[in-house]
């Protein structure tokens, strides 16, 4: 395979065994000088941002505007890519595409940039290399995340192998995004087809560099969808689906959309331009591929359709409690229980207490409650069956794996006018993220040159650690004092939670207690995400809830009792013999999501990681429009503006000095064949030798920094001569 442009670097590289980020930006900043060719004058636009020619927020907008508009969607920081939602197809795609970026892997200047640049630079390492890759996808929601990871997915699957056993596990891999997203995206009022979970997946790869397998990690769904949707938004799409399917009615499905309350709450049951049906067979067709059976695909739907029949039981009230005024044979006949079992169920609450059962009545409130809880527990746990399922049938043996291609594609930040639990995690999420790619790209740098005493005038950046800490930090960030007084035995109530963190917090820069004003009702907290000029308002109401999130025995019960064995399966607590045992506390849910973060933290840090960094033109999901103050948004706190000056304020490469001053030591006639002073003397003779300027290069405590990529070259050209 050849990889014009970027040998000769490469060897070098690969001789003197630098650093990782010295490897990449050398790697990057080769290429500055050149990336401004294409059918652009540096004057209109760049490909890299880093060859503007003044750096600032309305430079980098422009430039993104201009190549926007000439339908040129991508655009670099080095080797981060930057992606503008085209919200139109694009003919950029297809099997001519792949092949002008294939084998051209160091984002080749005279090719307009590409995410096949990055997937082909990514590709390259992992299978010449053996080294994991992670690409971060990060943007807002219907920024072109999802879209994204799956044009990266699409390269790599064209660019490998084609035997027919590689093809079948490619098929796999391929065919687990019209599932996975049936089950966890919906229509939005910002995307139609928004994810509504976090998404990670390892591309497992062979000895040869083949595609071998997948292991898919998700993390939060938005379950509390399953029986709410606000105006103009859908339940998750697998609903919808199955009701446009021939499978229906044999499942007792016998209304349309919009007479089933559990779907028809946002007024929006059909979605522009997605037709339901055919993606239900589509997602048949990925069961099918992946290798689910048709009694697990069988179990799997109707889950689904008793999920939206479970919203349509009526209550009534009875005695001190509630009984079923209406609940349908189809529903129980779908669930496999008897009404009794199932009425039970949702009108009690049993706890232990002294080893006895004691069971008290709920009221039809009370029910309803339980009955929406139920459906939300059943979807959860099924669509974990679901990829649970999945990752036994494509991952690949331990053995056979050389290396992966990690890709993350997660919510981006999510700020509404009501921001609850669920996005209290996203946006935590989002900071951990943010909190990544300042370590790695804007601190690791600049820590770097001031340890190696090197002249650097810092960037200034806004370092979100703080915000971070004040969610995460133990014993006293909110989520550990949330988890202390959901565990607290005695009373407990939000406003006494909220009480507690206005205190802890009273003189945080970033945190704002209830004070019952206008701007702090009694139920907000504010909280300054990154993302946000000022501060979010949190709808602290109903956090404890949602962080406890147990689900009363009863219902676990019923769903153990379940003849659908999928169901069954996702309930082992409802298995009454264990209820006695020593059971321990399961996490509680806020816990449980900076657990997640901290191994998903872990896992990208890891691998070698490349960036996406999607930016959405629009809040109308239109071609050709630009809303400036929302893309100018969007650079501020990707931090854009700052990545550019410190890339370009950098040095191209690094080098230990004993290294490079043997690599290069035989330019000089003063130092060589013999050289008797100190290295950096002698490295002073080399430059001297070439006539490389002093301005050209500076000697770090430990390594030897060369600001741009011709000195590079010249050295590298000087010693093949
Ligand atoms: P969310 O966080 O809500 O999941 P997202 O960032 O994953 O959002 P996508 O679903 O990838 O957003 O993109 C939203 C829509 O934008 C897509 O359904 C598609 O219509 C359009 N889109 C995104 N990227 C592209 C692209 N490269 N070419 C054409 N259309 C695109
Ligand atoms: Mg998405």
């Amino acid at each position: 395979m050849s990889r014009p442009n970027f040998s000769r670097s490469n060897s070098l590289i690969r001789g003197s065994g630098h650093s990782l980020h010295g490897t990449k930006r050398s790697r990057d900043s080769i290429f500055r000088k050149r990336r401004s060719g294409g059918s652009f004058k540096a004057e209109e636009a760049v490909f890299d941002l880093i060859l503007l020619r003044n750096v600032t927020e309305d430079a980098v907008i422009k430039n993104l505007k201009t190549l926007f508009f000439s339908d040129v969607i991508y655009s670099y920081i080095g080797n981060v890519v930057i992606a503008v939602n085209p919200f139109k197809e694009l003919p950029i795609y297809d099997a001519t595409y792949v092949e002008k970026y294939r084998g051209r892997s160091a984002f080749d200047p005279k090719l307009q940039p590409h995410i096949f640049a990055l997937a082909d630079n990514v590709f390259n390492d992992m299978k010449y290399r053996g080294r994991d890759q992670v690409v971060i996808i990060s943007g807002e929601s219907g920024a072109g995340k999802t879209e994204s990871s799956k044009k990266i997915m699409q390269y790599v699957a064209a660019v490998s192998g084609s035997t027919d056993k590689v093809n079948a596990v490619k098929n796999k891999l391929l065919n687990t995004n019209p599932v996975l997203e049936a089950f966890g995206n919906a229509k939005t009022t910002r995307n139609d087809n928004s994810s509504r979970f976090g998404k990670y997946m390892d591309i497992q790869f062979d000895f040869h560099g083949e595609p071998a397998g997948g292991v898919i990690t998700t993390y939060l769904l938005e379950k509390a969808r399953v029986v709410r949707q606000g105006e103009g938004e859908r339940n998750f799409h697998i609903f919808y689906q199955l009701l446009a399917s021939d499978k229906a009615k044999q499942l007792g499905l016998t209304g349309g959309a919009s007479s089933y309350r559990y779907l028809n709450q946002g007024g929006a049951e059909k979605v522009k331009g997605m037709s339901d049906s055919k993606w239900f067979k589509d997602v048949v067709k990925g069961f099918d591929y992946i290798g689910f059976t048709k009694d697990e695909q069988d179990a799997v739907f109707k889950a689904v359709a008793a999920i939206i029949l479970l919203g349509e039981i009526k209550l009534t009230s009875k005695d001190q409690g509630a009984a079923f005024q209406e609940c349908s044979d189809a529903l129980l006949s779908l669930l496999g229980v008897t009404r009794d079992q199932l009425e039970s169920a949702v009108t009690h609450n049993t706890v232990i207490v002294n080893k006895q059962q004691v069971a008290s009545d709920l009221n039809v409130d009370q029910s309803q409650d339980a009955i929406d809880t139920l459906a939300k527990a059943m979807y959860d746990r099924v669509f974990k069956w679901v990829y649970t399922r999945i990752n036994k049938s494509i991952a690949a043996d331990k053995s056979a794996i050389k290396a992966v291609i990690g890709v993350l594609d997660i919510y981006g930040f999510e700020i509404f006018q009501h921001n609850s639990f669920e996005q209290f995690c996203i946006n935590y999420c989002n900071e951990k993220l943010q909190q990544l790619f300042i370590e790695l790209t804007l601190k690791t740098e600049q820590d770097e040159y001031l340890a190696e005493g090197i002249d650097w005038t810092p960037v200034k950046y806004f370092n979100n650690k703080i915000i971070c800490d004040l969610i995460e930090e133990k014993p006293r960030g909110i989520v550990a004092l949330l988890d202390e007084e959901s565990i607290r035995p005695g009373d407990k109530s939000d406003t006494i939670w909220l009480e507690k963190l206005s205190s802890t917090f009273k003189s945080h820069d970033h945190f704002k207690g209830c004070d019952g004003t206008n701007e702090t009702p009694l139920d907000h907290s504010r909280i300054h995400e990154t993302a946000h000029p000022k501060c979010i308002h949190v709808h602290m109401q109903g956090f404890l809830d949602k962080n406890t999130d147990t689900l009363f025995k009863d219902l676990a019960r019923v769903m153990f009792q379940s003849g659908n064995f999928v169901l069954k399966e996702c309930f082992p607590e409802g298995d009454e013999s264990t209820w006695l045992g020593a059971s321990k506390r399961p996490p509680t849910a806020g816990k449980a999501f900076v657990q997640s973060m901290k191994e998903m933290i872990e896992l990208l840090n890891t691998k070698i990681p490349s960036y996406v960094r999607c930016i959405k033109p629009n809040h109308l999901k239109a071609a050709k429009k630009i809303d400036e103050d929302l893309v100018r948004h969007q650079v501020k706190y990707l931090g854009l503006t700052e990545n550019v000056r410190v890339r370009r304020a950098g040095f191209c490469f690094r080098e230990d000095k004993d290294a490079f001053f043997f690599r290069y030591k035989l330019l000089s006639p003063k130092t060589y064949p013999t050289w008797n002073g100190s290295v950096e003397d002698g490295i002073a003779a080399v430059f001297e030798a070439l006539a490389i300027p002093p301005s050209a290069y500076q000697m770090g405590k430990t390594k030897v920094f060369i600001k741009n990529p011709p000195t590079v070259f010249a050295l590298e050209e000087e010693r093949d001569v």
